[in-house]
């Protein structure tokens, strides 16, 4: 018989294997801000949200002239024009890595040039070395494909550095790729060309590519060098992925790109196969790629730098003012736009993870951050730096009231190496993050459904932790709907809460 007896359509196993942990994390907190106090969202990685960074004027101007000529309206290359390339070409072109033209693939954001290098390496029965804590999309990715990531351990006590020894003893016969996100979410951390080149040498010594999450390239506070991964060694074959999205201040444009640093025709198979795996979408709209060639070569370096001090300013001032707070120990970033937080847990007895202690400061001072688990670490919470220099004071104002209410023993002033390594998780855990927003509209798996603007667009939802919240295998056996989930809620991205600040 041809055809089926029932409308049995099933998506695909790859559909089903990609999904969002960090959004179920966050739909199963319970996010619910005090009554009395202004919702201060620390938690949200879209630095335009709060209206204090702006793109730049010439940046906004080149956009508007690029849809006034009129030439940007048609069909181009599937890896972009070859201007757009150009530009970019001799924007990523640093001493010891050339770019060419040819060399690069535009996408549609950084996060689709990281899909692209994942489907281009990664098979089934491969693995990928992610960083622990990470941007958990990498896992998301290779998970589709049944290519299993490996985290390698960032050492908070030497500012985020890659525990060397760990990552090499993480190689073996499976290994496809290294990712190296630098700087980095979550940490904020920029490695010295020292560092890297430490980390070339053993890609180089297996001979595995390195994938290169350089969306913060150039996006680090005063006294402090950012070297791509590619500059460092001569023979290290790097994809290395950059866009306008953070440095420009304009994730919803969706630009971003692939620069291939074959070294030795290593990556000549797989240049040609990214170019032909960007044919399934078409690269990124070419009204950004027409005005793609002014926003690289004429923004003003002032706005760069106002950017970044304005951050840093953050940085310092939350620094120094987590510092005080008995029972957390900030991590100084060097760039990037976050902060991470080491909460003394022995200090917190009334929490027992990071997550408890997160939606507790919600609860009480309506400040939310998001838990380390969102970046496979326990014990940690990340501050977004981004907010208004306002918003940072009072937000840690309420935070210090909150550790003070909370804390019990001494301050620990030292960062204990025994008790970091024990925040290290280590089992493997398969976490990732596309939207890092809160989400207050509840989930399917506590009954409520997510399908249009209804739930709790504007006023925080008070959801309670229930049994389902605790215990989704009773409501769920099967485990189907969790998986499922991130695909019914494809939207769910509209949905970003109007977080006001004071
Ligand atoms: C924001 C971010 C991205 C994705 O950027 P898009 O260009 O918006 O896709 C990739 N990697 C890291 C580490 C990020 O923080």
């Amino acid at each position: 018989m041809k055809g089926r007896a029932t409308w049995d359509v099933r998506a695909t196993n790859f559909a089903k294997k990609t999904f969002n942990p960090i959004r179920d994390i966050v739909e199963n907190m319970n996010i619910t801000p005090h009554p009395d106090k202004p919702m201060i969202a620390l938690s949200i990685g879209d630095p335009t949200v709060f209206g204090n960074l702006r793109p730049a004027e010439s940046v906004v101007d080149a956009v508007v002239d690029s849809v006034r000529s009129g030439k940007n309206n048609g069909y181009v290359p599937a890896t972009g024009t070859l201007q757009a390339r150009q530009a970019i070409a001799e924007y990523m072109t640093c001493p010891g890595a050339p770019v060419e033209a040819k060399d690069v693939i535009i996408c549609s954001g950084c996060s689709c040039s990281l899909d692209l290098c994942v489907s281009v390496l990664c098979s089934p029965g491969s693995s990928i070395l992610v960083p622990r804590p990470g941007f958990p999309l990498y896992t998301t990715l290779a998970e589709g494909f049944g290519c299993t990531s490996k985290y390698y351990n960032l050492l908070p006590e030497k500012n985020w550095q890659v525990d060397l020894v760990h990552l090499e003893s993480l190689v073996d016969d499976t290994t496809v790729a290294i990712v190296i996100n630098n700087p980095s979410n979550p940490c904020g951390s920029v490695f010295p060309k020292s560092h890297l080149r430490a980390i070339a040498d053993i890609a180089v010594k297996y001979k595995i590519p390195i994938i290169a999450d350089e969306i913060y390239d150039n996006f680090v506070f005063e006294g402090e060098e950012y070297h791509p991964i590619a500059s460092v060694h001569p023979e290290l074959p790097v994809l290395a992925c950059g866009g306008l999205t953070k440095r420009f201040l304009v994730p919803g444009w969706r630009m971003g790109w692939i620069a291939v640093h074959d070294r030795n025709g290593a990556m000549q198979e797989v240049l040609g196969c990214l170019r032909t795996l960007s044919q399934r979408i078409i690269g990124s709209n070419t009204i950004v790629q027409g005005a793609l060639p002014d926003i690289l070569s004429k923004t003003p370096q002032s706005f760069f730098d106002d950017t970044l001090k304005q951050i840093q300013v953050n940085a310092r001032y939350c620094y120094e003012s987590v510092q005080k707070m008995p029972g957390l120990t900030p991590i100084l970033p060097q760039g990037a736009m976050y902060m991470m937080v080491r909460i003394n847990m022995d200090e917190f007895p009334e929490f027992a993870t990071d997550l408890e202690f997160v939606e507790a400061m919600v609860a009480e001072e309506s400040v939310f951050c998001l838990p380390g688990k969102c970046f496979n670490i326990k014990n940690f919470f990340r501050i977004v730096l981004t907010v208004p220099e306002e918003t940072m004071k009072v937000a840690c104002q309420r935070m210090t009231s909150f550790c003070i209410a909370h804390h019990t023993g001494q301050k620990q002033t030292k960062i204990h190496e025994d008790s970091i390594s024990n925040s290290i998780q280590t089992e493997e855990p398969t976490i990732n993050e596309i939207d890092e927003s809160p989400k207050t509209n509840g989930n399917s798996a506590n009954g409520y459904h997510i399908n249009g603007k209804t739930n709790g667009m504007h006023e925080p939802t008070h959801r309670r932790i229930n049994e389902l919240d605790v215990e989704p295998s009773v409501k769920n056996p099967t485990g189907m709907n969790e998986k499922l989930r991130s695909c019914e809620d494809a939207n769910v991205d509209d949905l970003v809460d109007d977080m006001e600040c004071d």
